[in-house]
């Protein structure tokens, strides 16, 4: 008998590797943090000693999803300012909270709330952009949750925390400090072309170039950002980055709303992955991304929820759905998008932009095991034909049962394992009273 921590028994298994497999009738085996077999049920248990056997009868298992564009720490800024333009809302609202605000406490507190959140919608890893990024690290092992997170750069002050120079070149000294920790790495995260000096993107790239590090950055949001770019610099956001020498295969650009087709061939040259968050989008009116174009020039698209400032939640449940119907109504196509590219995009999609497809994304052994699995049994999900169109249409976050990030539950059961999900929500309301009384205009 082979030893292992865990079998994972009686779940339809969605595996979304390459050759699409759905699996019944069979058990997923966990040791240390990876999946190292997956075979019959019947032989699992003749093959394997296992401390412990986990029943999913009733429930399907599937990678955990990847949300691959946030700003965990701005939870407490969740409904602070809505129904408003893009630049309105951050210069008005957003940028003089974070500079009253933000400091080592509140972006750990506001972190391990996303990150709870997170948990509950099934993400198993965040790709994020935002301040003090040592906090939001330190919220993220003490969770057990899974992250590559970006310092912003920003070229106008924002408290202490905010200077470009000191973001971009503090990678080095955070990557030492958290070198044990596997499940944390750091990125690059200029936040935009419009709040970005080229001198400043130069640095970027070269200390990405230094540290192989990813970069993220916010890029052809809206109509005005364009505008903008083609009047200071003489052409569009994607060319404008291409002379820098920012585009390559570490390279994640959030949101891609007005993008041309000249610039989708500079980003499929390049290998550049495109984040896709349809809700924010939606939300803050900057405009319907090219979905259908960038699918037909084989661009990487991945998925985000953005800030729950934004959105307002973190659901992926949400963000598969509308983005599918969206872009049907808007091509006047029911056939574009179907439920399982939808799935990909949250899951493996986002490994691929991470550079990290052979560790997560997909069901297969050798692969990590960051999985989730989602109830089947209440009258919502019953009955179903195909677990894609369960997922994808019909299911919402109170489907989500486990979660298990890097071989360890995180969720159980429906229950968080790893935050007192009561402290959370007493800390929030503490915030909140704060916030109020700094910001009694509105
Ligand atoms: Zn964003």
């Amino acid at each position: 008998m082979k030893r292992c921590d865990l079998i994972l028994d009686n779940a339809l298994i969605v595996t979304l590797d390459e050759q699409e497999r759905i699996l019944s009738g069979h058990a997923v085996v966990i040791k240390d943090n990876k999946i190292v077999d997956i075979l019959k049920s019947e032989h699992a248990k003749s093959v394997y000693e296992a401390q412990e056997i986990y029943d999913l009868k009733d429930k399907l298992l599937l990678p955990g999803f990847i949300n691959m564009h946030t700003h965990i720490p701005m939870s407490y800024f969740k409904g602070l300012a809505d129904d408003l333009p893009l630049q309105t809302w951050l210069e008005k609202y957003i940028w003089p909270n974070e500079a009253k605000h933000i400091s080592k406490d509140f972006i750990y507190d506001a972190s391990l709330h996303g990150i709870a959140e997170l948990i509950k919608n099934g993400i198993t890893q965040f790709n994020d952009m935002y301040f003090i990024a040592e906090q939001t690290a330190k919220a993220c092992i003490n969770s057990g949750m899974r992250a590559t997170i970006g310092d912003t750069g920003i070229d106008f002050p924002m408290g202490d925390f905010h200077l470009p120079e000191r973001s971009f070149e503090h990678i080095h000294g955070l990557r030492q400090e958290f070198s044990e920790h596997e499940t944390i790495n750091f990125s690059l995260a200029p936040h935009a072309i419009y709040t970005c000096s080229k001198k400043t993107l130069e640095k970027c790239r070269d200390i990405a170039q230094e540290e192989k590090a990813l970069i993220n950055i916010h890029l052809s949001e809206t109509e005005f950002e364009v505008d903008q770019c083609i009047k200071e610099h003489g052409m569009r956001p994607v060319e404008y980055l291409d002379k820098i020498g920012l585009l390559s295969d570490r390279l994640i650009i959030a949101h891609g709303v007005h993008i041309n087709e000249k610039e989708m061939e500079l980003l499929k040259r390049h290998n550049v992955s495109v984040c896709i968050n349809t809700k924010s989008n939606l939300k803050l009116a900057s405009g319907f991304s090219p979905i259908k174009k960038y699918l037909e020039y084989g661009i990487n698209l991945c998925m985000g929820t953005d800030s729950v400032a934004s959105n307002n939640n973190l659901s992926f449940f949400d963000e598969m759905s509308i983005t599918a119907k969206l872009h049907k109504a808007l091509n006047q196509d029911p056939t574009i998008l179907p439920a399982k590219e939808m799935l990909k995009m949250a899951t493996i999609n986002g490994a691929k932009a991470l550079g990290a497809k052979d560790k997560f994304g997909s069901i297969e052994i050798g692969k990590i095991a960051d999985l989730i699995t989602l109830d089947t049994a209440s009258i919502e999900c019953q009955p179903f034909y195909d677990p894609y169109s369960l997922i994808v249409y019909t299911m919402g976050n109170s489907a989500v049962s486990d979660v298990m990030i890097n071989g360890k539950f995180v969720l159980k059961a429906k229950q968080l394992l790893t935050i007192n999900e009561l402290e959370i929500i007493v800390k929030a309301k503490e915030y909140k009273s704060k916030l109020e009384v700094l910001n009694g205009s509105f």
